[in-house]
């Protein structure tokens, strides 16, 4: 422990923005991280705690306690190896993970937690820096080959640790790029994509092969039912044929499949899900032309969805020029602070301002949508009522509905499962919810009911969180190397 006194002396620093006004001009990031001094006080508050809930709150297991002392210490390499021992790409996670590490933070029991997430954003900046980050060429090859379908940080998770344990993967990916909704979905204000290119190049060096524009299986509907993204691949390949080339295939695909909101008005012009507009903008951000791009601009945009995607739309919708943004949630407005002896270590549920609500956003809650309402087949209003809940039924209120003008609406209400048909090309079982049916045990976690086919990240749990997937990849591939060698020296 670094200094004992520490979390008494010092007050927790959070990282700053650039201000609203200068930000909402541009596509880049604006989080101003900590610098050294400022790491190093944050590095002191930690207590070393005898169980460190922080350790087991992160999906990844990071080793914080160790990597606090480090940094209060100024020995940031050292920071830098203990967090790349268990966490494939910080890089991502120190930028857009929700930070569950510091709500089970033993500080916020009574106080505000170590900020967590802000020292492992600067030891991974710094460690790329100052060039520590660098290729883990395997010493030894195994000759057997395996096959990743998906490049999120499942897939990249997934690929990084069995190239490292040296077998030959490819990285099959049906988009042009390689990082699925890190590269198209989360916006680039949220976390520039050089982040992945880089990623990329050091997998390359040790080994990995990237097909992109190649499509698994299903060469229709890629993003699902309702969706009006066309199938970009160049190629596709089977099943089959995966199956007779490679020793073992990880299937990563994602949960792409939108939820809908099949109420009357649906096929109106300018409703869309918000899986066609945000892509969209990261590909011009790219340099791509898209054609026809869906814009915000001069229109009153509605976001249908409370979550982290549609707080994403607000914020890609004011960098158009939206006139004005209102986002929607079904659920009652729950309160500014959480009841911390009734909810640590766990996850609270209380009220959370993005950066981009922020940037400005009007927020409804407790709100439901009857109708789309148009005029000349283009959506011109919504038609809603309030609602409540009792005994844990939403009941409407009555005489509370109301219409609200709208352009553009925006559909960001969660995905419900994979895409089925990658999963039903393999014949992968699926559980109640359309996942990729997989348990996480010990051994042969990770493994489906079709031979030498594993599934990991969202296409197995979910919609989840980047972290998650980064976790679930790790623990897949080392489930595939003992699968493939009788034994495993990969972490999980
Ligand atoms: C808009 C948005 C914002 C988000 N913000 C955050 C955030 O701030 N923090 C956070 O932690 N999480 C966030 N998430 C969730 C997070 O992005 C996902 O949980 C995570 O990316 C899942 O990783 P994955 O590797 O399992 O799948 P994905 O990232 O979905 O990657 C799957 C990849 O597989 C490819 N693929 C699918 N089927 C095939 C096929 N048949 N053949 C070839 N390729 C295929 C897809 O094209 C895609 O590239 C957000 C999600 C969205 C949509
Ligand atoms: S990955 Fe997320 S949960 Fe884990 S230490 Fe980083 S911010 Fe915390």
């Amino acid at each position: 422990m670094g200094k004992i006194t520490g979390f008494m002396e010092h007050e927790r620093i959070e990282e700053g923005y650039k201000p609203v006004e200068e930000r909402v001009k541009h596509y880049k990031e604006f989080v101003v991280g900590l610098n050294t001094d400022q790491a190093k006080v944050q590095g002191a508050r930690c207590m070393d705690c005898g169980t460190p809930f922080c350790n087991s709150g992160c999906p990844v297991n990071n080793i914080i306690p160790d990597f606090n002392d480090l940094v209060y210490r100024d020995d940031w390499q050292n920071a830098f190896a203990v967090l790349d021992s268990t966490n494939n790409f910080p890089e991502f996670t120190g930028r857009i993970c929700p930070a569950p590490c510091e709500a089970a933070c033993v500080l916020n029991v009574n106080d505000d937690a170590v900020g967590i997430k802000s020292l492992e954003h600067a030891i991974i900046d710094r460690a790329w820096d100052e060039g520590w980050v660098a290729p883990r060429v395997a010493k030894h090859k195994t000759g057997k080959k395996v096959a990743v379908v998906g490049s999120g940080p499942a897939g990249m998770a997934a690929a990084q640790q069995l190239a490292r344990a040296g077998h030959d993967v490819t990285l099959f990916e049906k988009n042009d790029r390689v990082g699925g909704l890190l590269r198209y979905g989360i916006p680039d204000f949220k976390m520039e994509k050089s982040h992945i290119d880089r990623r990329v190049e050091q997998m390359k060096a040790e080994g990995v092969t990237f097909r992109t524009g190649v499509m698994v299986g299903a060469a229709k509907d890629p993003l699902g039912k309702g969706s009006k993204v066309t199938n970009l691949a160049k190629e596709t390949v089977t099943p089959e044929q995966l199956q007779k080339d490679f020793d073992a295939v990880v299937l990563t695909g994602g949960a792409e499949q939108s939820r809908d909101l099949p109420v009357p008005g649906r096929d109106l012009d300018g409703i869309h899900f918000a899986m066609e507009f945000l892509p969209q903008q990261n590909r011009v951000n790219a340099g791509d032309k898209v054609k026809g791009q869906l814009r915000a601009d001069g229109k009153h945009v509605i976001v249908i969805g409370g979550g982290d995607t549609g707080s994403d739309c607000v914020g890609t919708s004011n960098r158009h020029g939206a006139v004005s943004v209102t986002q929607f949630e079904l659920m009652p407005q729950p309160p500014e602070e959480e009841n911390r002896p009734l909810t640590w270590p766990y996850w609270p549920i209380k009220l959370r301002t993005s950066s981009s609500h922020e940037e400005g956003c009007e927020r409804e809650f407790a709100i439901s949508t009857k109708e789309f309402i148009g005029e000349k087949g283009k959506v011109t209003g919504l038609k809603t009522v309030r609602v409540e809940w009792k005994d844990g039924k939403m009941q409407e209120v009555p005489g509370s509905e109301q219409i609200l003008k709208a352009d553009l609406v925006l559909l960001a209400m969660g995905f419900i499962s994979p895409v089925a048909t990658v999963l039903d090309a393999f014949g992968v079982e699926k559980d109640a919810r359309g996942n990729a049916r997989a348990t996480v045990d010990f051994i042969g976690g990770y493994a489906t009911n079709v031979p030498k086919v594993f599934a990991a990240g969202d296409i197995r749990r979910g919609q989840s969180l980047v972290v998650w997937a980064i976790r679930e990849g790790r623990q897949a591939a080392r489930s595939v190397d003992e699968f493939l060698m009788g034994f495993s020296d990969l972490p999980r």
